[in-house]
This record gives C-alpha cells, structure tokens and sequence, in this order.
C-alpha cells in the first residue's frame, strides 16, 4: 500500500503554529511582493475566495471578515516542512518527499486505519501542524484519499470496492497526472467521471492520451505502475528566480544585486535538486508604463561545462547584464531562468578543470550548509546590497524556527 501525506493549508498552518491566536480566524498568505493569495485557511475558502486571486480583487471582502493576512516567509515554511518529513519518516522509513507539504510513502498491505491515524497524530503532536493522510494500493489512489481524507477525519484508507463506488462521482480533471488540457478532450469524448474513464478501451486511451494515460488507468484501476521515488514528472526543465521591485530603479548596482540574488537562490535550488545547468537567461524588465517597455534586457548564455556553481553562473550573470543594461531605463523587475537541466550524476567531467571544481564544490557545499543552518542569506555574494531585490513583502512574519534573532519568547505568570 502507499500513504500520502499532505499538510493542510500548509503556509496558514505555519503561521498559525506561532500565533495560536488565529486559529479558526480566517488567515491568507500572498505570494512575493504580497501580489496573490497562495494559501487560505478554512474560514477565507469559506468565503469564496479562490487560489491564486490577485489581493487587490479581494481586499475589502478580507477586510470586511477581519483576515490576518501574511506575507510568503519560505524560510519559515521550509523549515516546518523538514521537520513534518522527518517526523513522518521516523514513522513510517524512507519518504518520497514530493513538495513541500506532501510525501509518499509505503505502507503494509494489512495496515488498519487506526494505524494510519496513529502515524497522523504523531506527526501533528511533535510538528503541530494539521495534516492528512491518503492510504491505497498506488500512489495515484493514495493522492485521491488524501483529498477524501480531509473531507473526513484526516485519513481515508481507499479499498478498491469503495473506490470502485465513489469513482462514478469523481471527475476526472481532479486525478493527479491528468491537466486540464487531458480532462477537456476526455470531456470531448464524453467522458467526465473517473468511473468512465475507466470505461475506455485500452486502445482509445493510448491513441488519445498515449503511455501517460495508460499509465493513469493502471493506476487508478488499481495496478501499482509508479514506486516510491517515481511519477508523471520527467526531469524538470527549468528553475525560475524572478522578482518585481518595489520601486523601479535606472541604479546598476541594484541590478546587479538582483541578480545575484537570483542566481543565489537558482544555484542553491540546482544543487539541493543535484541538477546542473547548460543555459541560463538573465532578465531586466522596465516599468510597463512611459515608452520603455522596448527596452527588456534578456541575455542567454550556453554554458560549455554544465554547472550549479554559484560563481560561475553569477560570474556570467554579471557579465550578461553589463551588455544588456541600459543607462536611464526605469527598471522594475530582474530574473534568471536556468534551464537544459540534467542530474549531476550523469555529468562528465572536464579533463583540464577538476582542482579548481573541487575548491567551488567546497565553497558551494560550506554556503549551503551555513544558509541552512543560520538562515538564508547567511553567507551571500557581496554584489548583493543589503535589503536588494527584497521586493514589497510587509507583512512577512519571523523566521522563528532559523534565526537566533527571532526566536519567540515566552512569558509565564
Ligand atoms: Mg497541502
């Protein structure tokens, strides 16, 4: 059997874990630069009010129900993950850590649910945050019964006969692995419920949806295809940092240090996935308003030695950016896409370069180590000005579990 775990609205649960005084109080957080709403808790659902909606659209109605809004604080959020995945692990052995709130795992076939909700409780009573879990035979299931679990007590084991009775009522644009794209041509062959879909013949989901679809209609009738460590996804294709200002700015070093704040976050993001980069692009973007919206500045570079060096890729990024960069322009946004991605395993290494790599690899290891451990931005470049490409995020609060600083206090009476 597989079990998947999955935080409840993760980013609201971890500020809730430090400010208790919000819990059943209706709380939203926005993304970066406090732009939308990435995570809602029960009471802001309640209210209609959908994922990813500009703030600005929905500010009076949050207003109006007293909301406690955050900003995204990821270091605070990263942390709170580490600790439910290994709390969960010291519960059930080697996860499958597949975002920042969920991770799959395996289970034994005879497992009863007051097992699963004893795995539950664990995880909420060391980490405190509210979690559910989702029990099947393939990890396709299991991800249904976590979405059924939270409509229940937090966990559904999902036989295959009660599968086999719900799955006429589930349609099929909410199975993981099937996109919107797949769900409207299922919808076009007249196919909208899970039930149906199971219905196909192999043949017509082969030629419509090719191995991915036969694949999900293993998965779903029950047949294990995907293991532990493996899904849909192939190798990811791309990692983004990219970030408006809060004020547009003509000032090179800002954008310099922008941009090494990207490749900072690109670079420490490639190593912690052990990819390396054959491409990168930089971007500086004006202010859409006047008549410099001509103006975007983007630089490719194609690296002859794949990398996830932060010095190599700033060392470019730099010098991509003093070819692009335009005196007087009002800047307001900067960014690096690293792309043509590949695992760091599979890499060959150059002949006449070893020595110097293996002093970067050091440098690199130490710096992710010391970010880690003192909280990010520990070590930085020092192109990086002090409060740079920081964007807008007032409302962001402490790193409480990373920083000596912020750690709360209690007082007691
Ligand atoms: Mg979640």
């Amino acid at each position: 059997m597989f079990g998947l775990l999955d935080c409840n609205n993760f980013f609201v649960s971890c500020e809730r874990l430090f400010r208790p005084d919000l819990l059943k109080k209706p709380v939203a957080v926005l993304s970066s630069n406090d732009g939308c709403i990435v995570a809602r808790s029960q009471e802001v659902k309640d209210l209609d009010i959908p994922m990813g909606v500009p703030y600005f659209q929905v500010k009076d109605v949050l207003t109006k129900a007293g909301a406690t809004l955050f900003s995204s604080n990821f270091t605070l959020y990263r942390d709170i993950s580490a600790r439910v995945m290994s709390t969960l692990e010291q519960e059930v052995g080697l996860c499958e850590i597949y975002s920042i709130d969920e991770a799959f795992f395996e289970l034994p076939d005879d497992i009863t649910q007051n097992e699963v909700f004893a795995i539950r409780t664990a995880v909420m009573n060391k980490v405190g945050i509210p979690v559910s879990i989702g029990v099947a035979a393939t990890k396709t299931l299991a991800k249904q019964g976590s979405k059924l679990a939270k409509q229940q007590q937090g966990v559904c084991v999902l036989d295959l006969t009660l599968w086999q009775t719900i799955a006429t009522e589930i349609p099929c644009g909410s199975i993981w692995g099937i996109g919107r794209q797949t769900a409207v041509k299922l919808r076009e062959l007249g196919v909208t419920s899970v039930a149906e879909f199971l219905k196909l013949d192999l043949a017509v989901v082969r030629s419509q949806f090719g191995v991915v679809g036969e694949r999900i209609k293993a998965e779903l009738s029950g047949a294990t295809v995907f293991s532990l460590g493996e899904s849909h996804e192939e190798i990811q294709q791309s990692i983004m940092s990219t970030r408006s200002f809060e004020h547009t700015t003509t000032n090179r070093a800002e954008l310099q240090s922008a941009l090494a704040y990207h490749v900072e976050a690109v670079a420490s993001k490639l190593r912690e996935k052990q990819l390396l980069a054959s491409q990168m692009t930089i971007m500086v973007l004006p202010s859409r308003h006047g008549d410099f919206f001509l103006k975007t500045g983007r630089k490719e570079i194609i690296f002859t030695q794949p990398t996830a060096n932060t010095q190599d890729l700033l060392h470019e990024a730099l010098r991509a950016l003093s070819v692009v960069y335009e005196h007087g322009v009002p800047y307001k946004k900067a960014g690096v896409i690293v792309g043509g991605l590949s695992p760091q395993m599979a890499a060959t290494q150059s002949l006449f370069s070893q020595a110097a790599e293996e002093t970067q690899h050091v440098l690199d290891q130490m710096r992710d180590s010391l970010n880690m451990r003192f909280g990010h931005g520990t070590i930085q470049s020092a192109v990086i000005l002090p409060n740079g490409a920081r964007g807008s995020a007032k409302l962001r609060s402490k790193e409480y579990t990373t920083k000596w600083k912020d750690i709360p206090t209690v007082h007691a009476k």
